[in-house]
């Protein structure tokens, strides 16, 4: 009998995840979880009131960051905060890791000891237990595997599908740094294997390749709207850049999205930097990944606590399923949102 074969890359990650875990209905044994695969974290109750937050994240050499540009210890950091980030997309505050590496020998015990440091000083700035994990050999790079956990009060959590029509659409920070900050990293390593006498110029691009070397997970909202007294009607963190994360709430909460523009917070590095590369700086905060930035909603009764906050920013609002997921450009016309995100599967 022959069997055909399908190219990953025709069904993109997202549909990739969905393909292989059709029609499973192993996910519904246990009526303690209340949330399987489809959220930035499962939910696996704890108690009547509280349920604990899992989330895990592969972070691999050669596909999600580049040793030639990334020292070690930013690594280690970055694989943390990460998956911390996904904690927070649940309105929850994260407070145990896992992290398992898989090394070639290519790797020193003193290289380890780096990452390691990143992973630490990840761990003290958030406050997280490093509760455990496995080591084993790789016959090729460096492989991280974390797994994070938190607790949350049930109806405290924020999913990916509760946004209703006339909901306001709010994200922190500033997005498309990341990106920029790639790109910048990208043309240096260019430079440099050209030329290795070159010195690479980053210095004015401190910011920009901060944002893409060291990302934060954003715990400081999820505190601030605790402390005002809100819980966004869906969330989710922004990985794979603005457009993809909204298709990912509008989809699942079935409504549709008007963004505007104008209002979508970048940073004027970001701004510049984007320019100077020719690329439309809209883009790469629209389809740029890696800001770890939280992009949520709120009712409209709690908007007036969070107007003029310096660290969230409106930027639409919710519409019906029908009305589609649209941008509006600085010109004044609509386009529909497509997200490119990112598709490791392309060649
Ligand atoms: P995020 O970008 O927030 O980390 P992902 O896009 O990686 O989320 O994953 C989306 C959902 O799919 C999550 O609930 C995740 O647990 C689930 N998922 C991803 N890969 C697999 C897999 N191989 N098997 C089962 N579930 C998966
Ligand atoms: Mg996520």
């Amino acid at each position: 009998m022959s069997k055909t074969r399908t190219e990953i890359n025709t069904l993109g990650e997202f549909g990739l995840i969905e393909h292989l875990n059709q029609n499973n209905t192993l996910f519904h044994e246990h009526s303690l979880t209340r949330k399987a695969i489809g959220d930035d974290a499962a939910v696996l109750q704890k108690t009547e009131q509280e349920s604990w937050l899992v989330s895990t994240d592969l972070f691999i050499e050669g596909i999600h960051f580049d040793l030639a540009y990334a020292p070690l210890k930013n690594i280690g950091y970055k694989a943390v905060t990460i998956n911390l980030s996904d904690i927070a997309a649940m309105n929850a505050i994260p407070s145990q890791i896992t992290v398992s590496i898989a090394v070639s020998n290519r790797f020193s015990v003193e290289a380890l000891e780096e990452l390691y440091e990143g992973i630490k000083t990840a761990c003290k700035q958030y406050q997280i237990d490093l509760i455990g994990g496995d080591t084993t050999a790789s016959q090729a790079g460096l492989i991280i595997s974390i797994t994070a956990m938190g607790v949350a009060n049930n109806d405290k959590i924020s999913y990916r599908n509760g946004a209703k029509a006339n909901d306001i659409i709010c994200v922190s920070g500033d997005l498309g740094g990341a990106y920029m900050g790639l790109q910048v990293l990208i043309r240096e390593k260019e430079v440099w294997l050209a030329n290795p006498q070159m010195q690479p110029q980053l210095t004015d691009f401190q910011y920009i390749v901060g944002r893409q070397l060291k990302p934060e997970p954003r715990t400081d909202i999820i505190k601030e709207l605790a402390k005002n007294n809100i819980v966004p009607t869906s969330m989710i963190d922004i990985s794979d850049g603005l457009a993809s994360e909204m298709m990912h709430i509008c989809q699942q909460s079935n409504v549709g999205a008007l963004i505007v523009g104008d209002r979508i917070p970048i940073h004027e590095k970001t701004y510049e930097t984007a320019l100077s590369m020719q690329i439309n700086p809209l883009t790469a905060a629209l389809n740029g990944g890696e800001d770890y930035e939280l992009l949520f909603t709120i009712a409209q009764k709690d908007y007036a606590a969070l107007e003029n906050h310096p660290n969230i920013t409106p930027i639409g609002y919710i519409t019906t399923p029908e009305k589609g997921i649209y941008l509006q450009t600085p010109q004044d016309t609509t386009v529909p949102i497509q997200a490119q995100g990112w598709n490791h599967f392309q060649k």
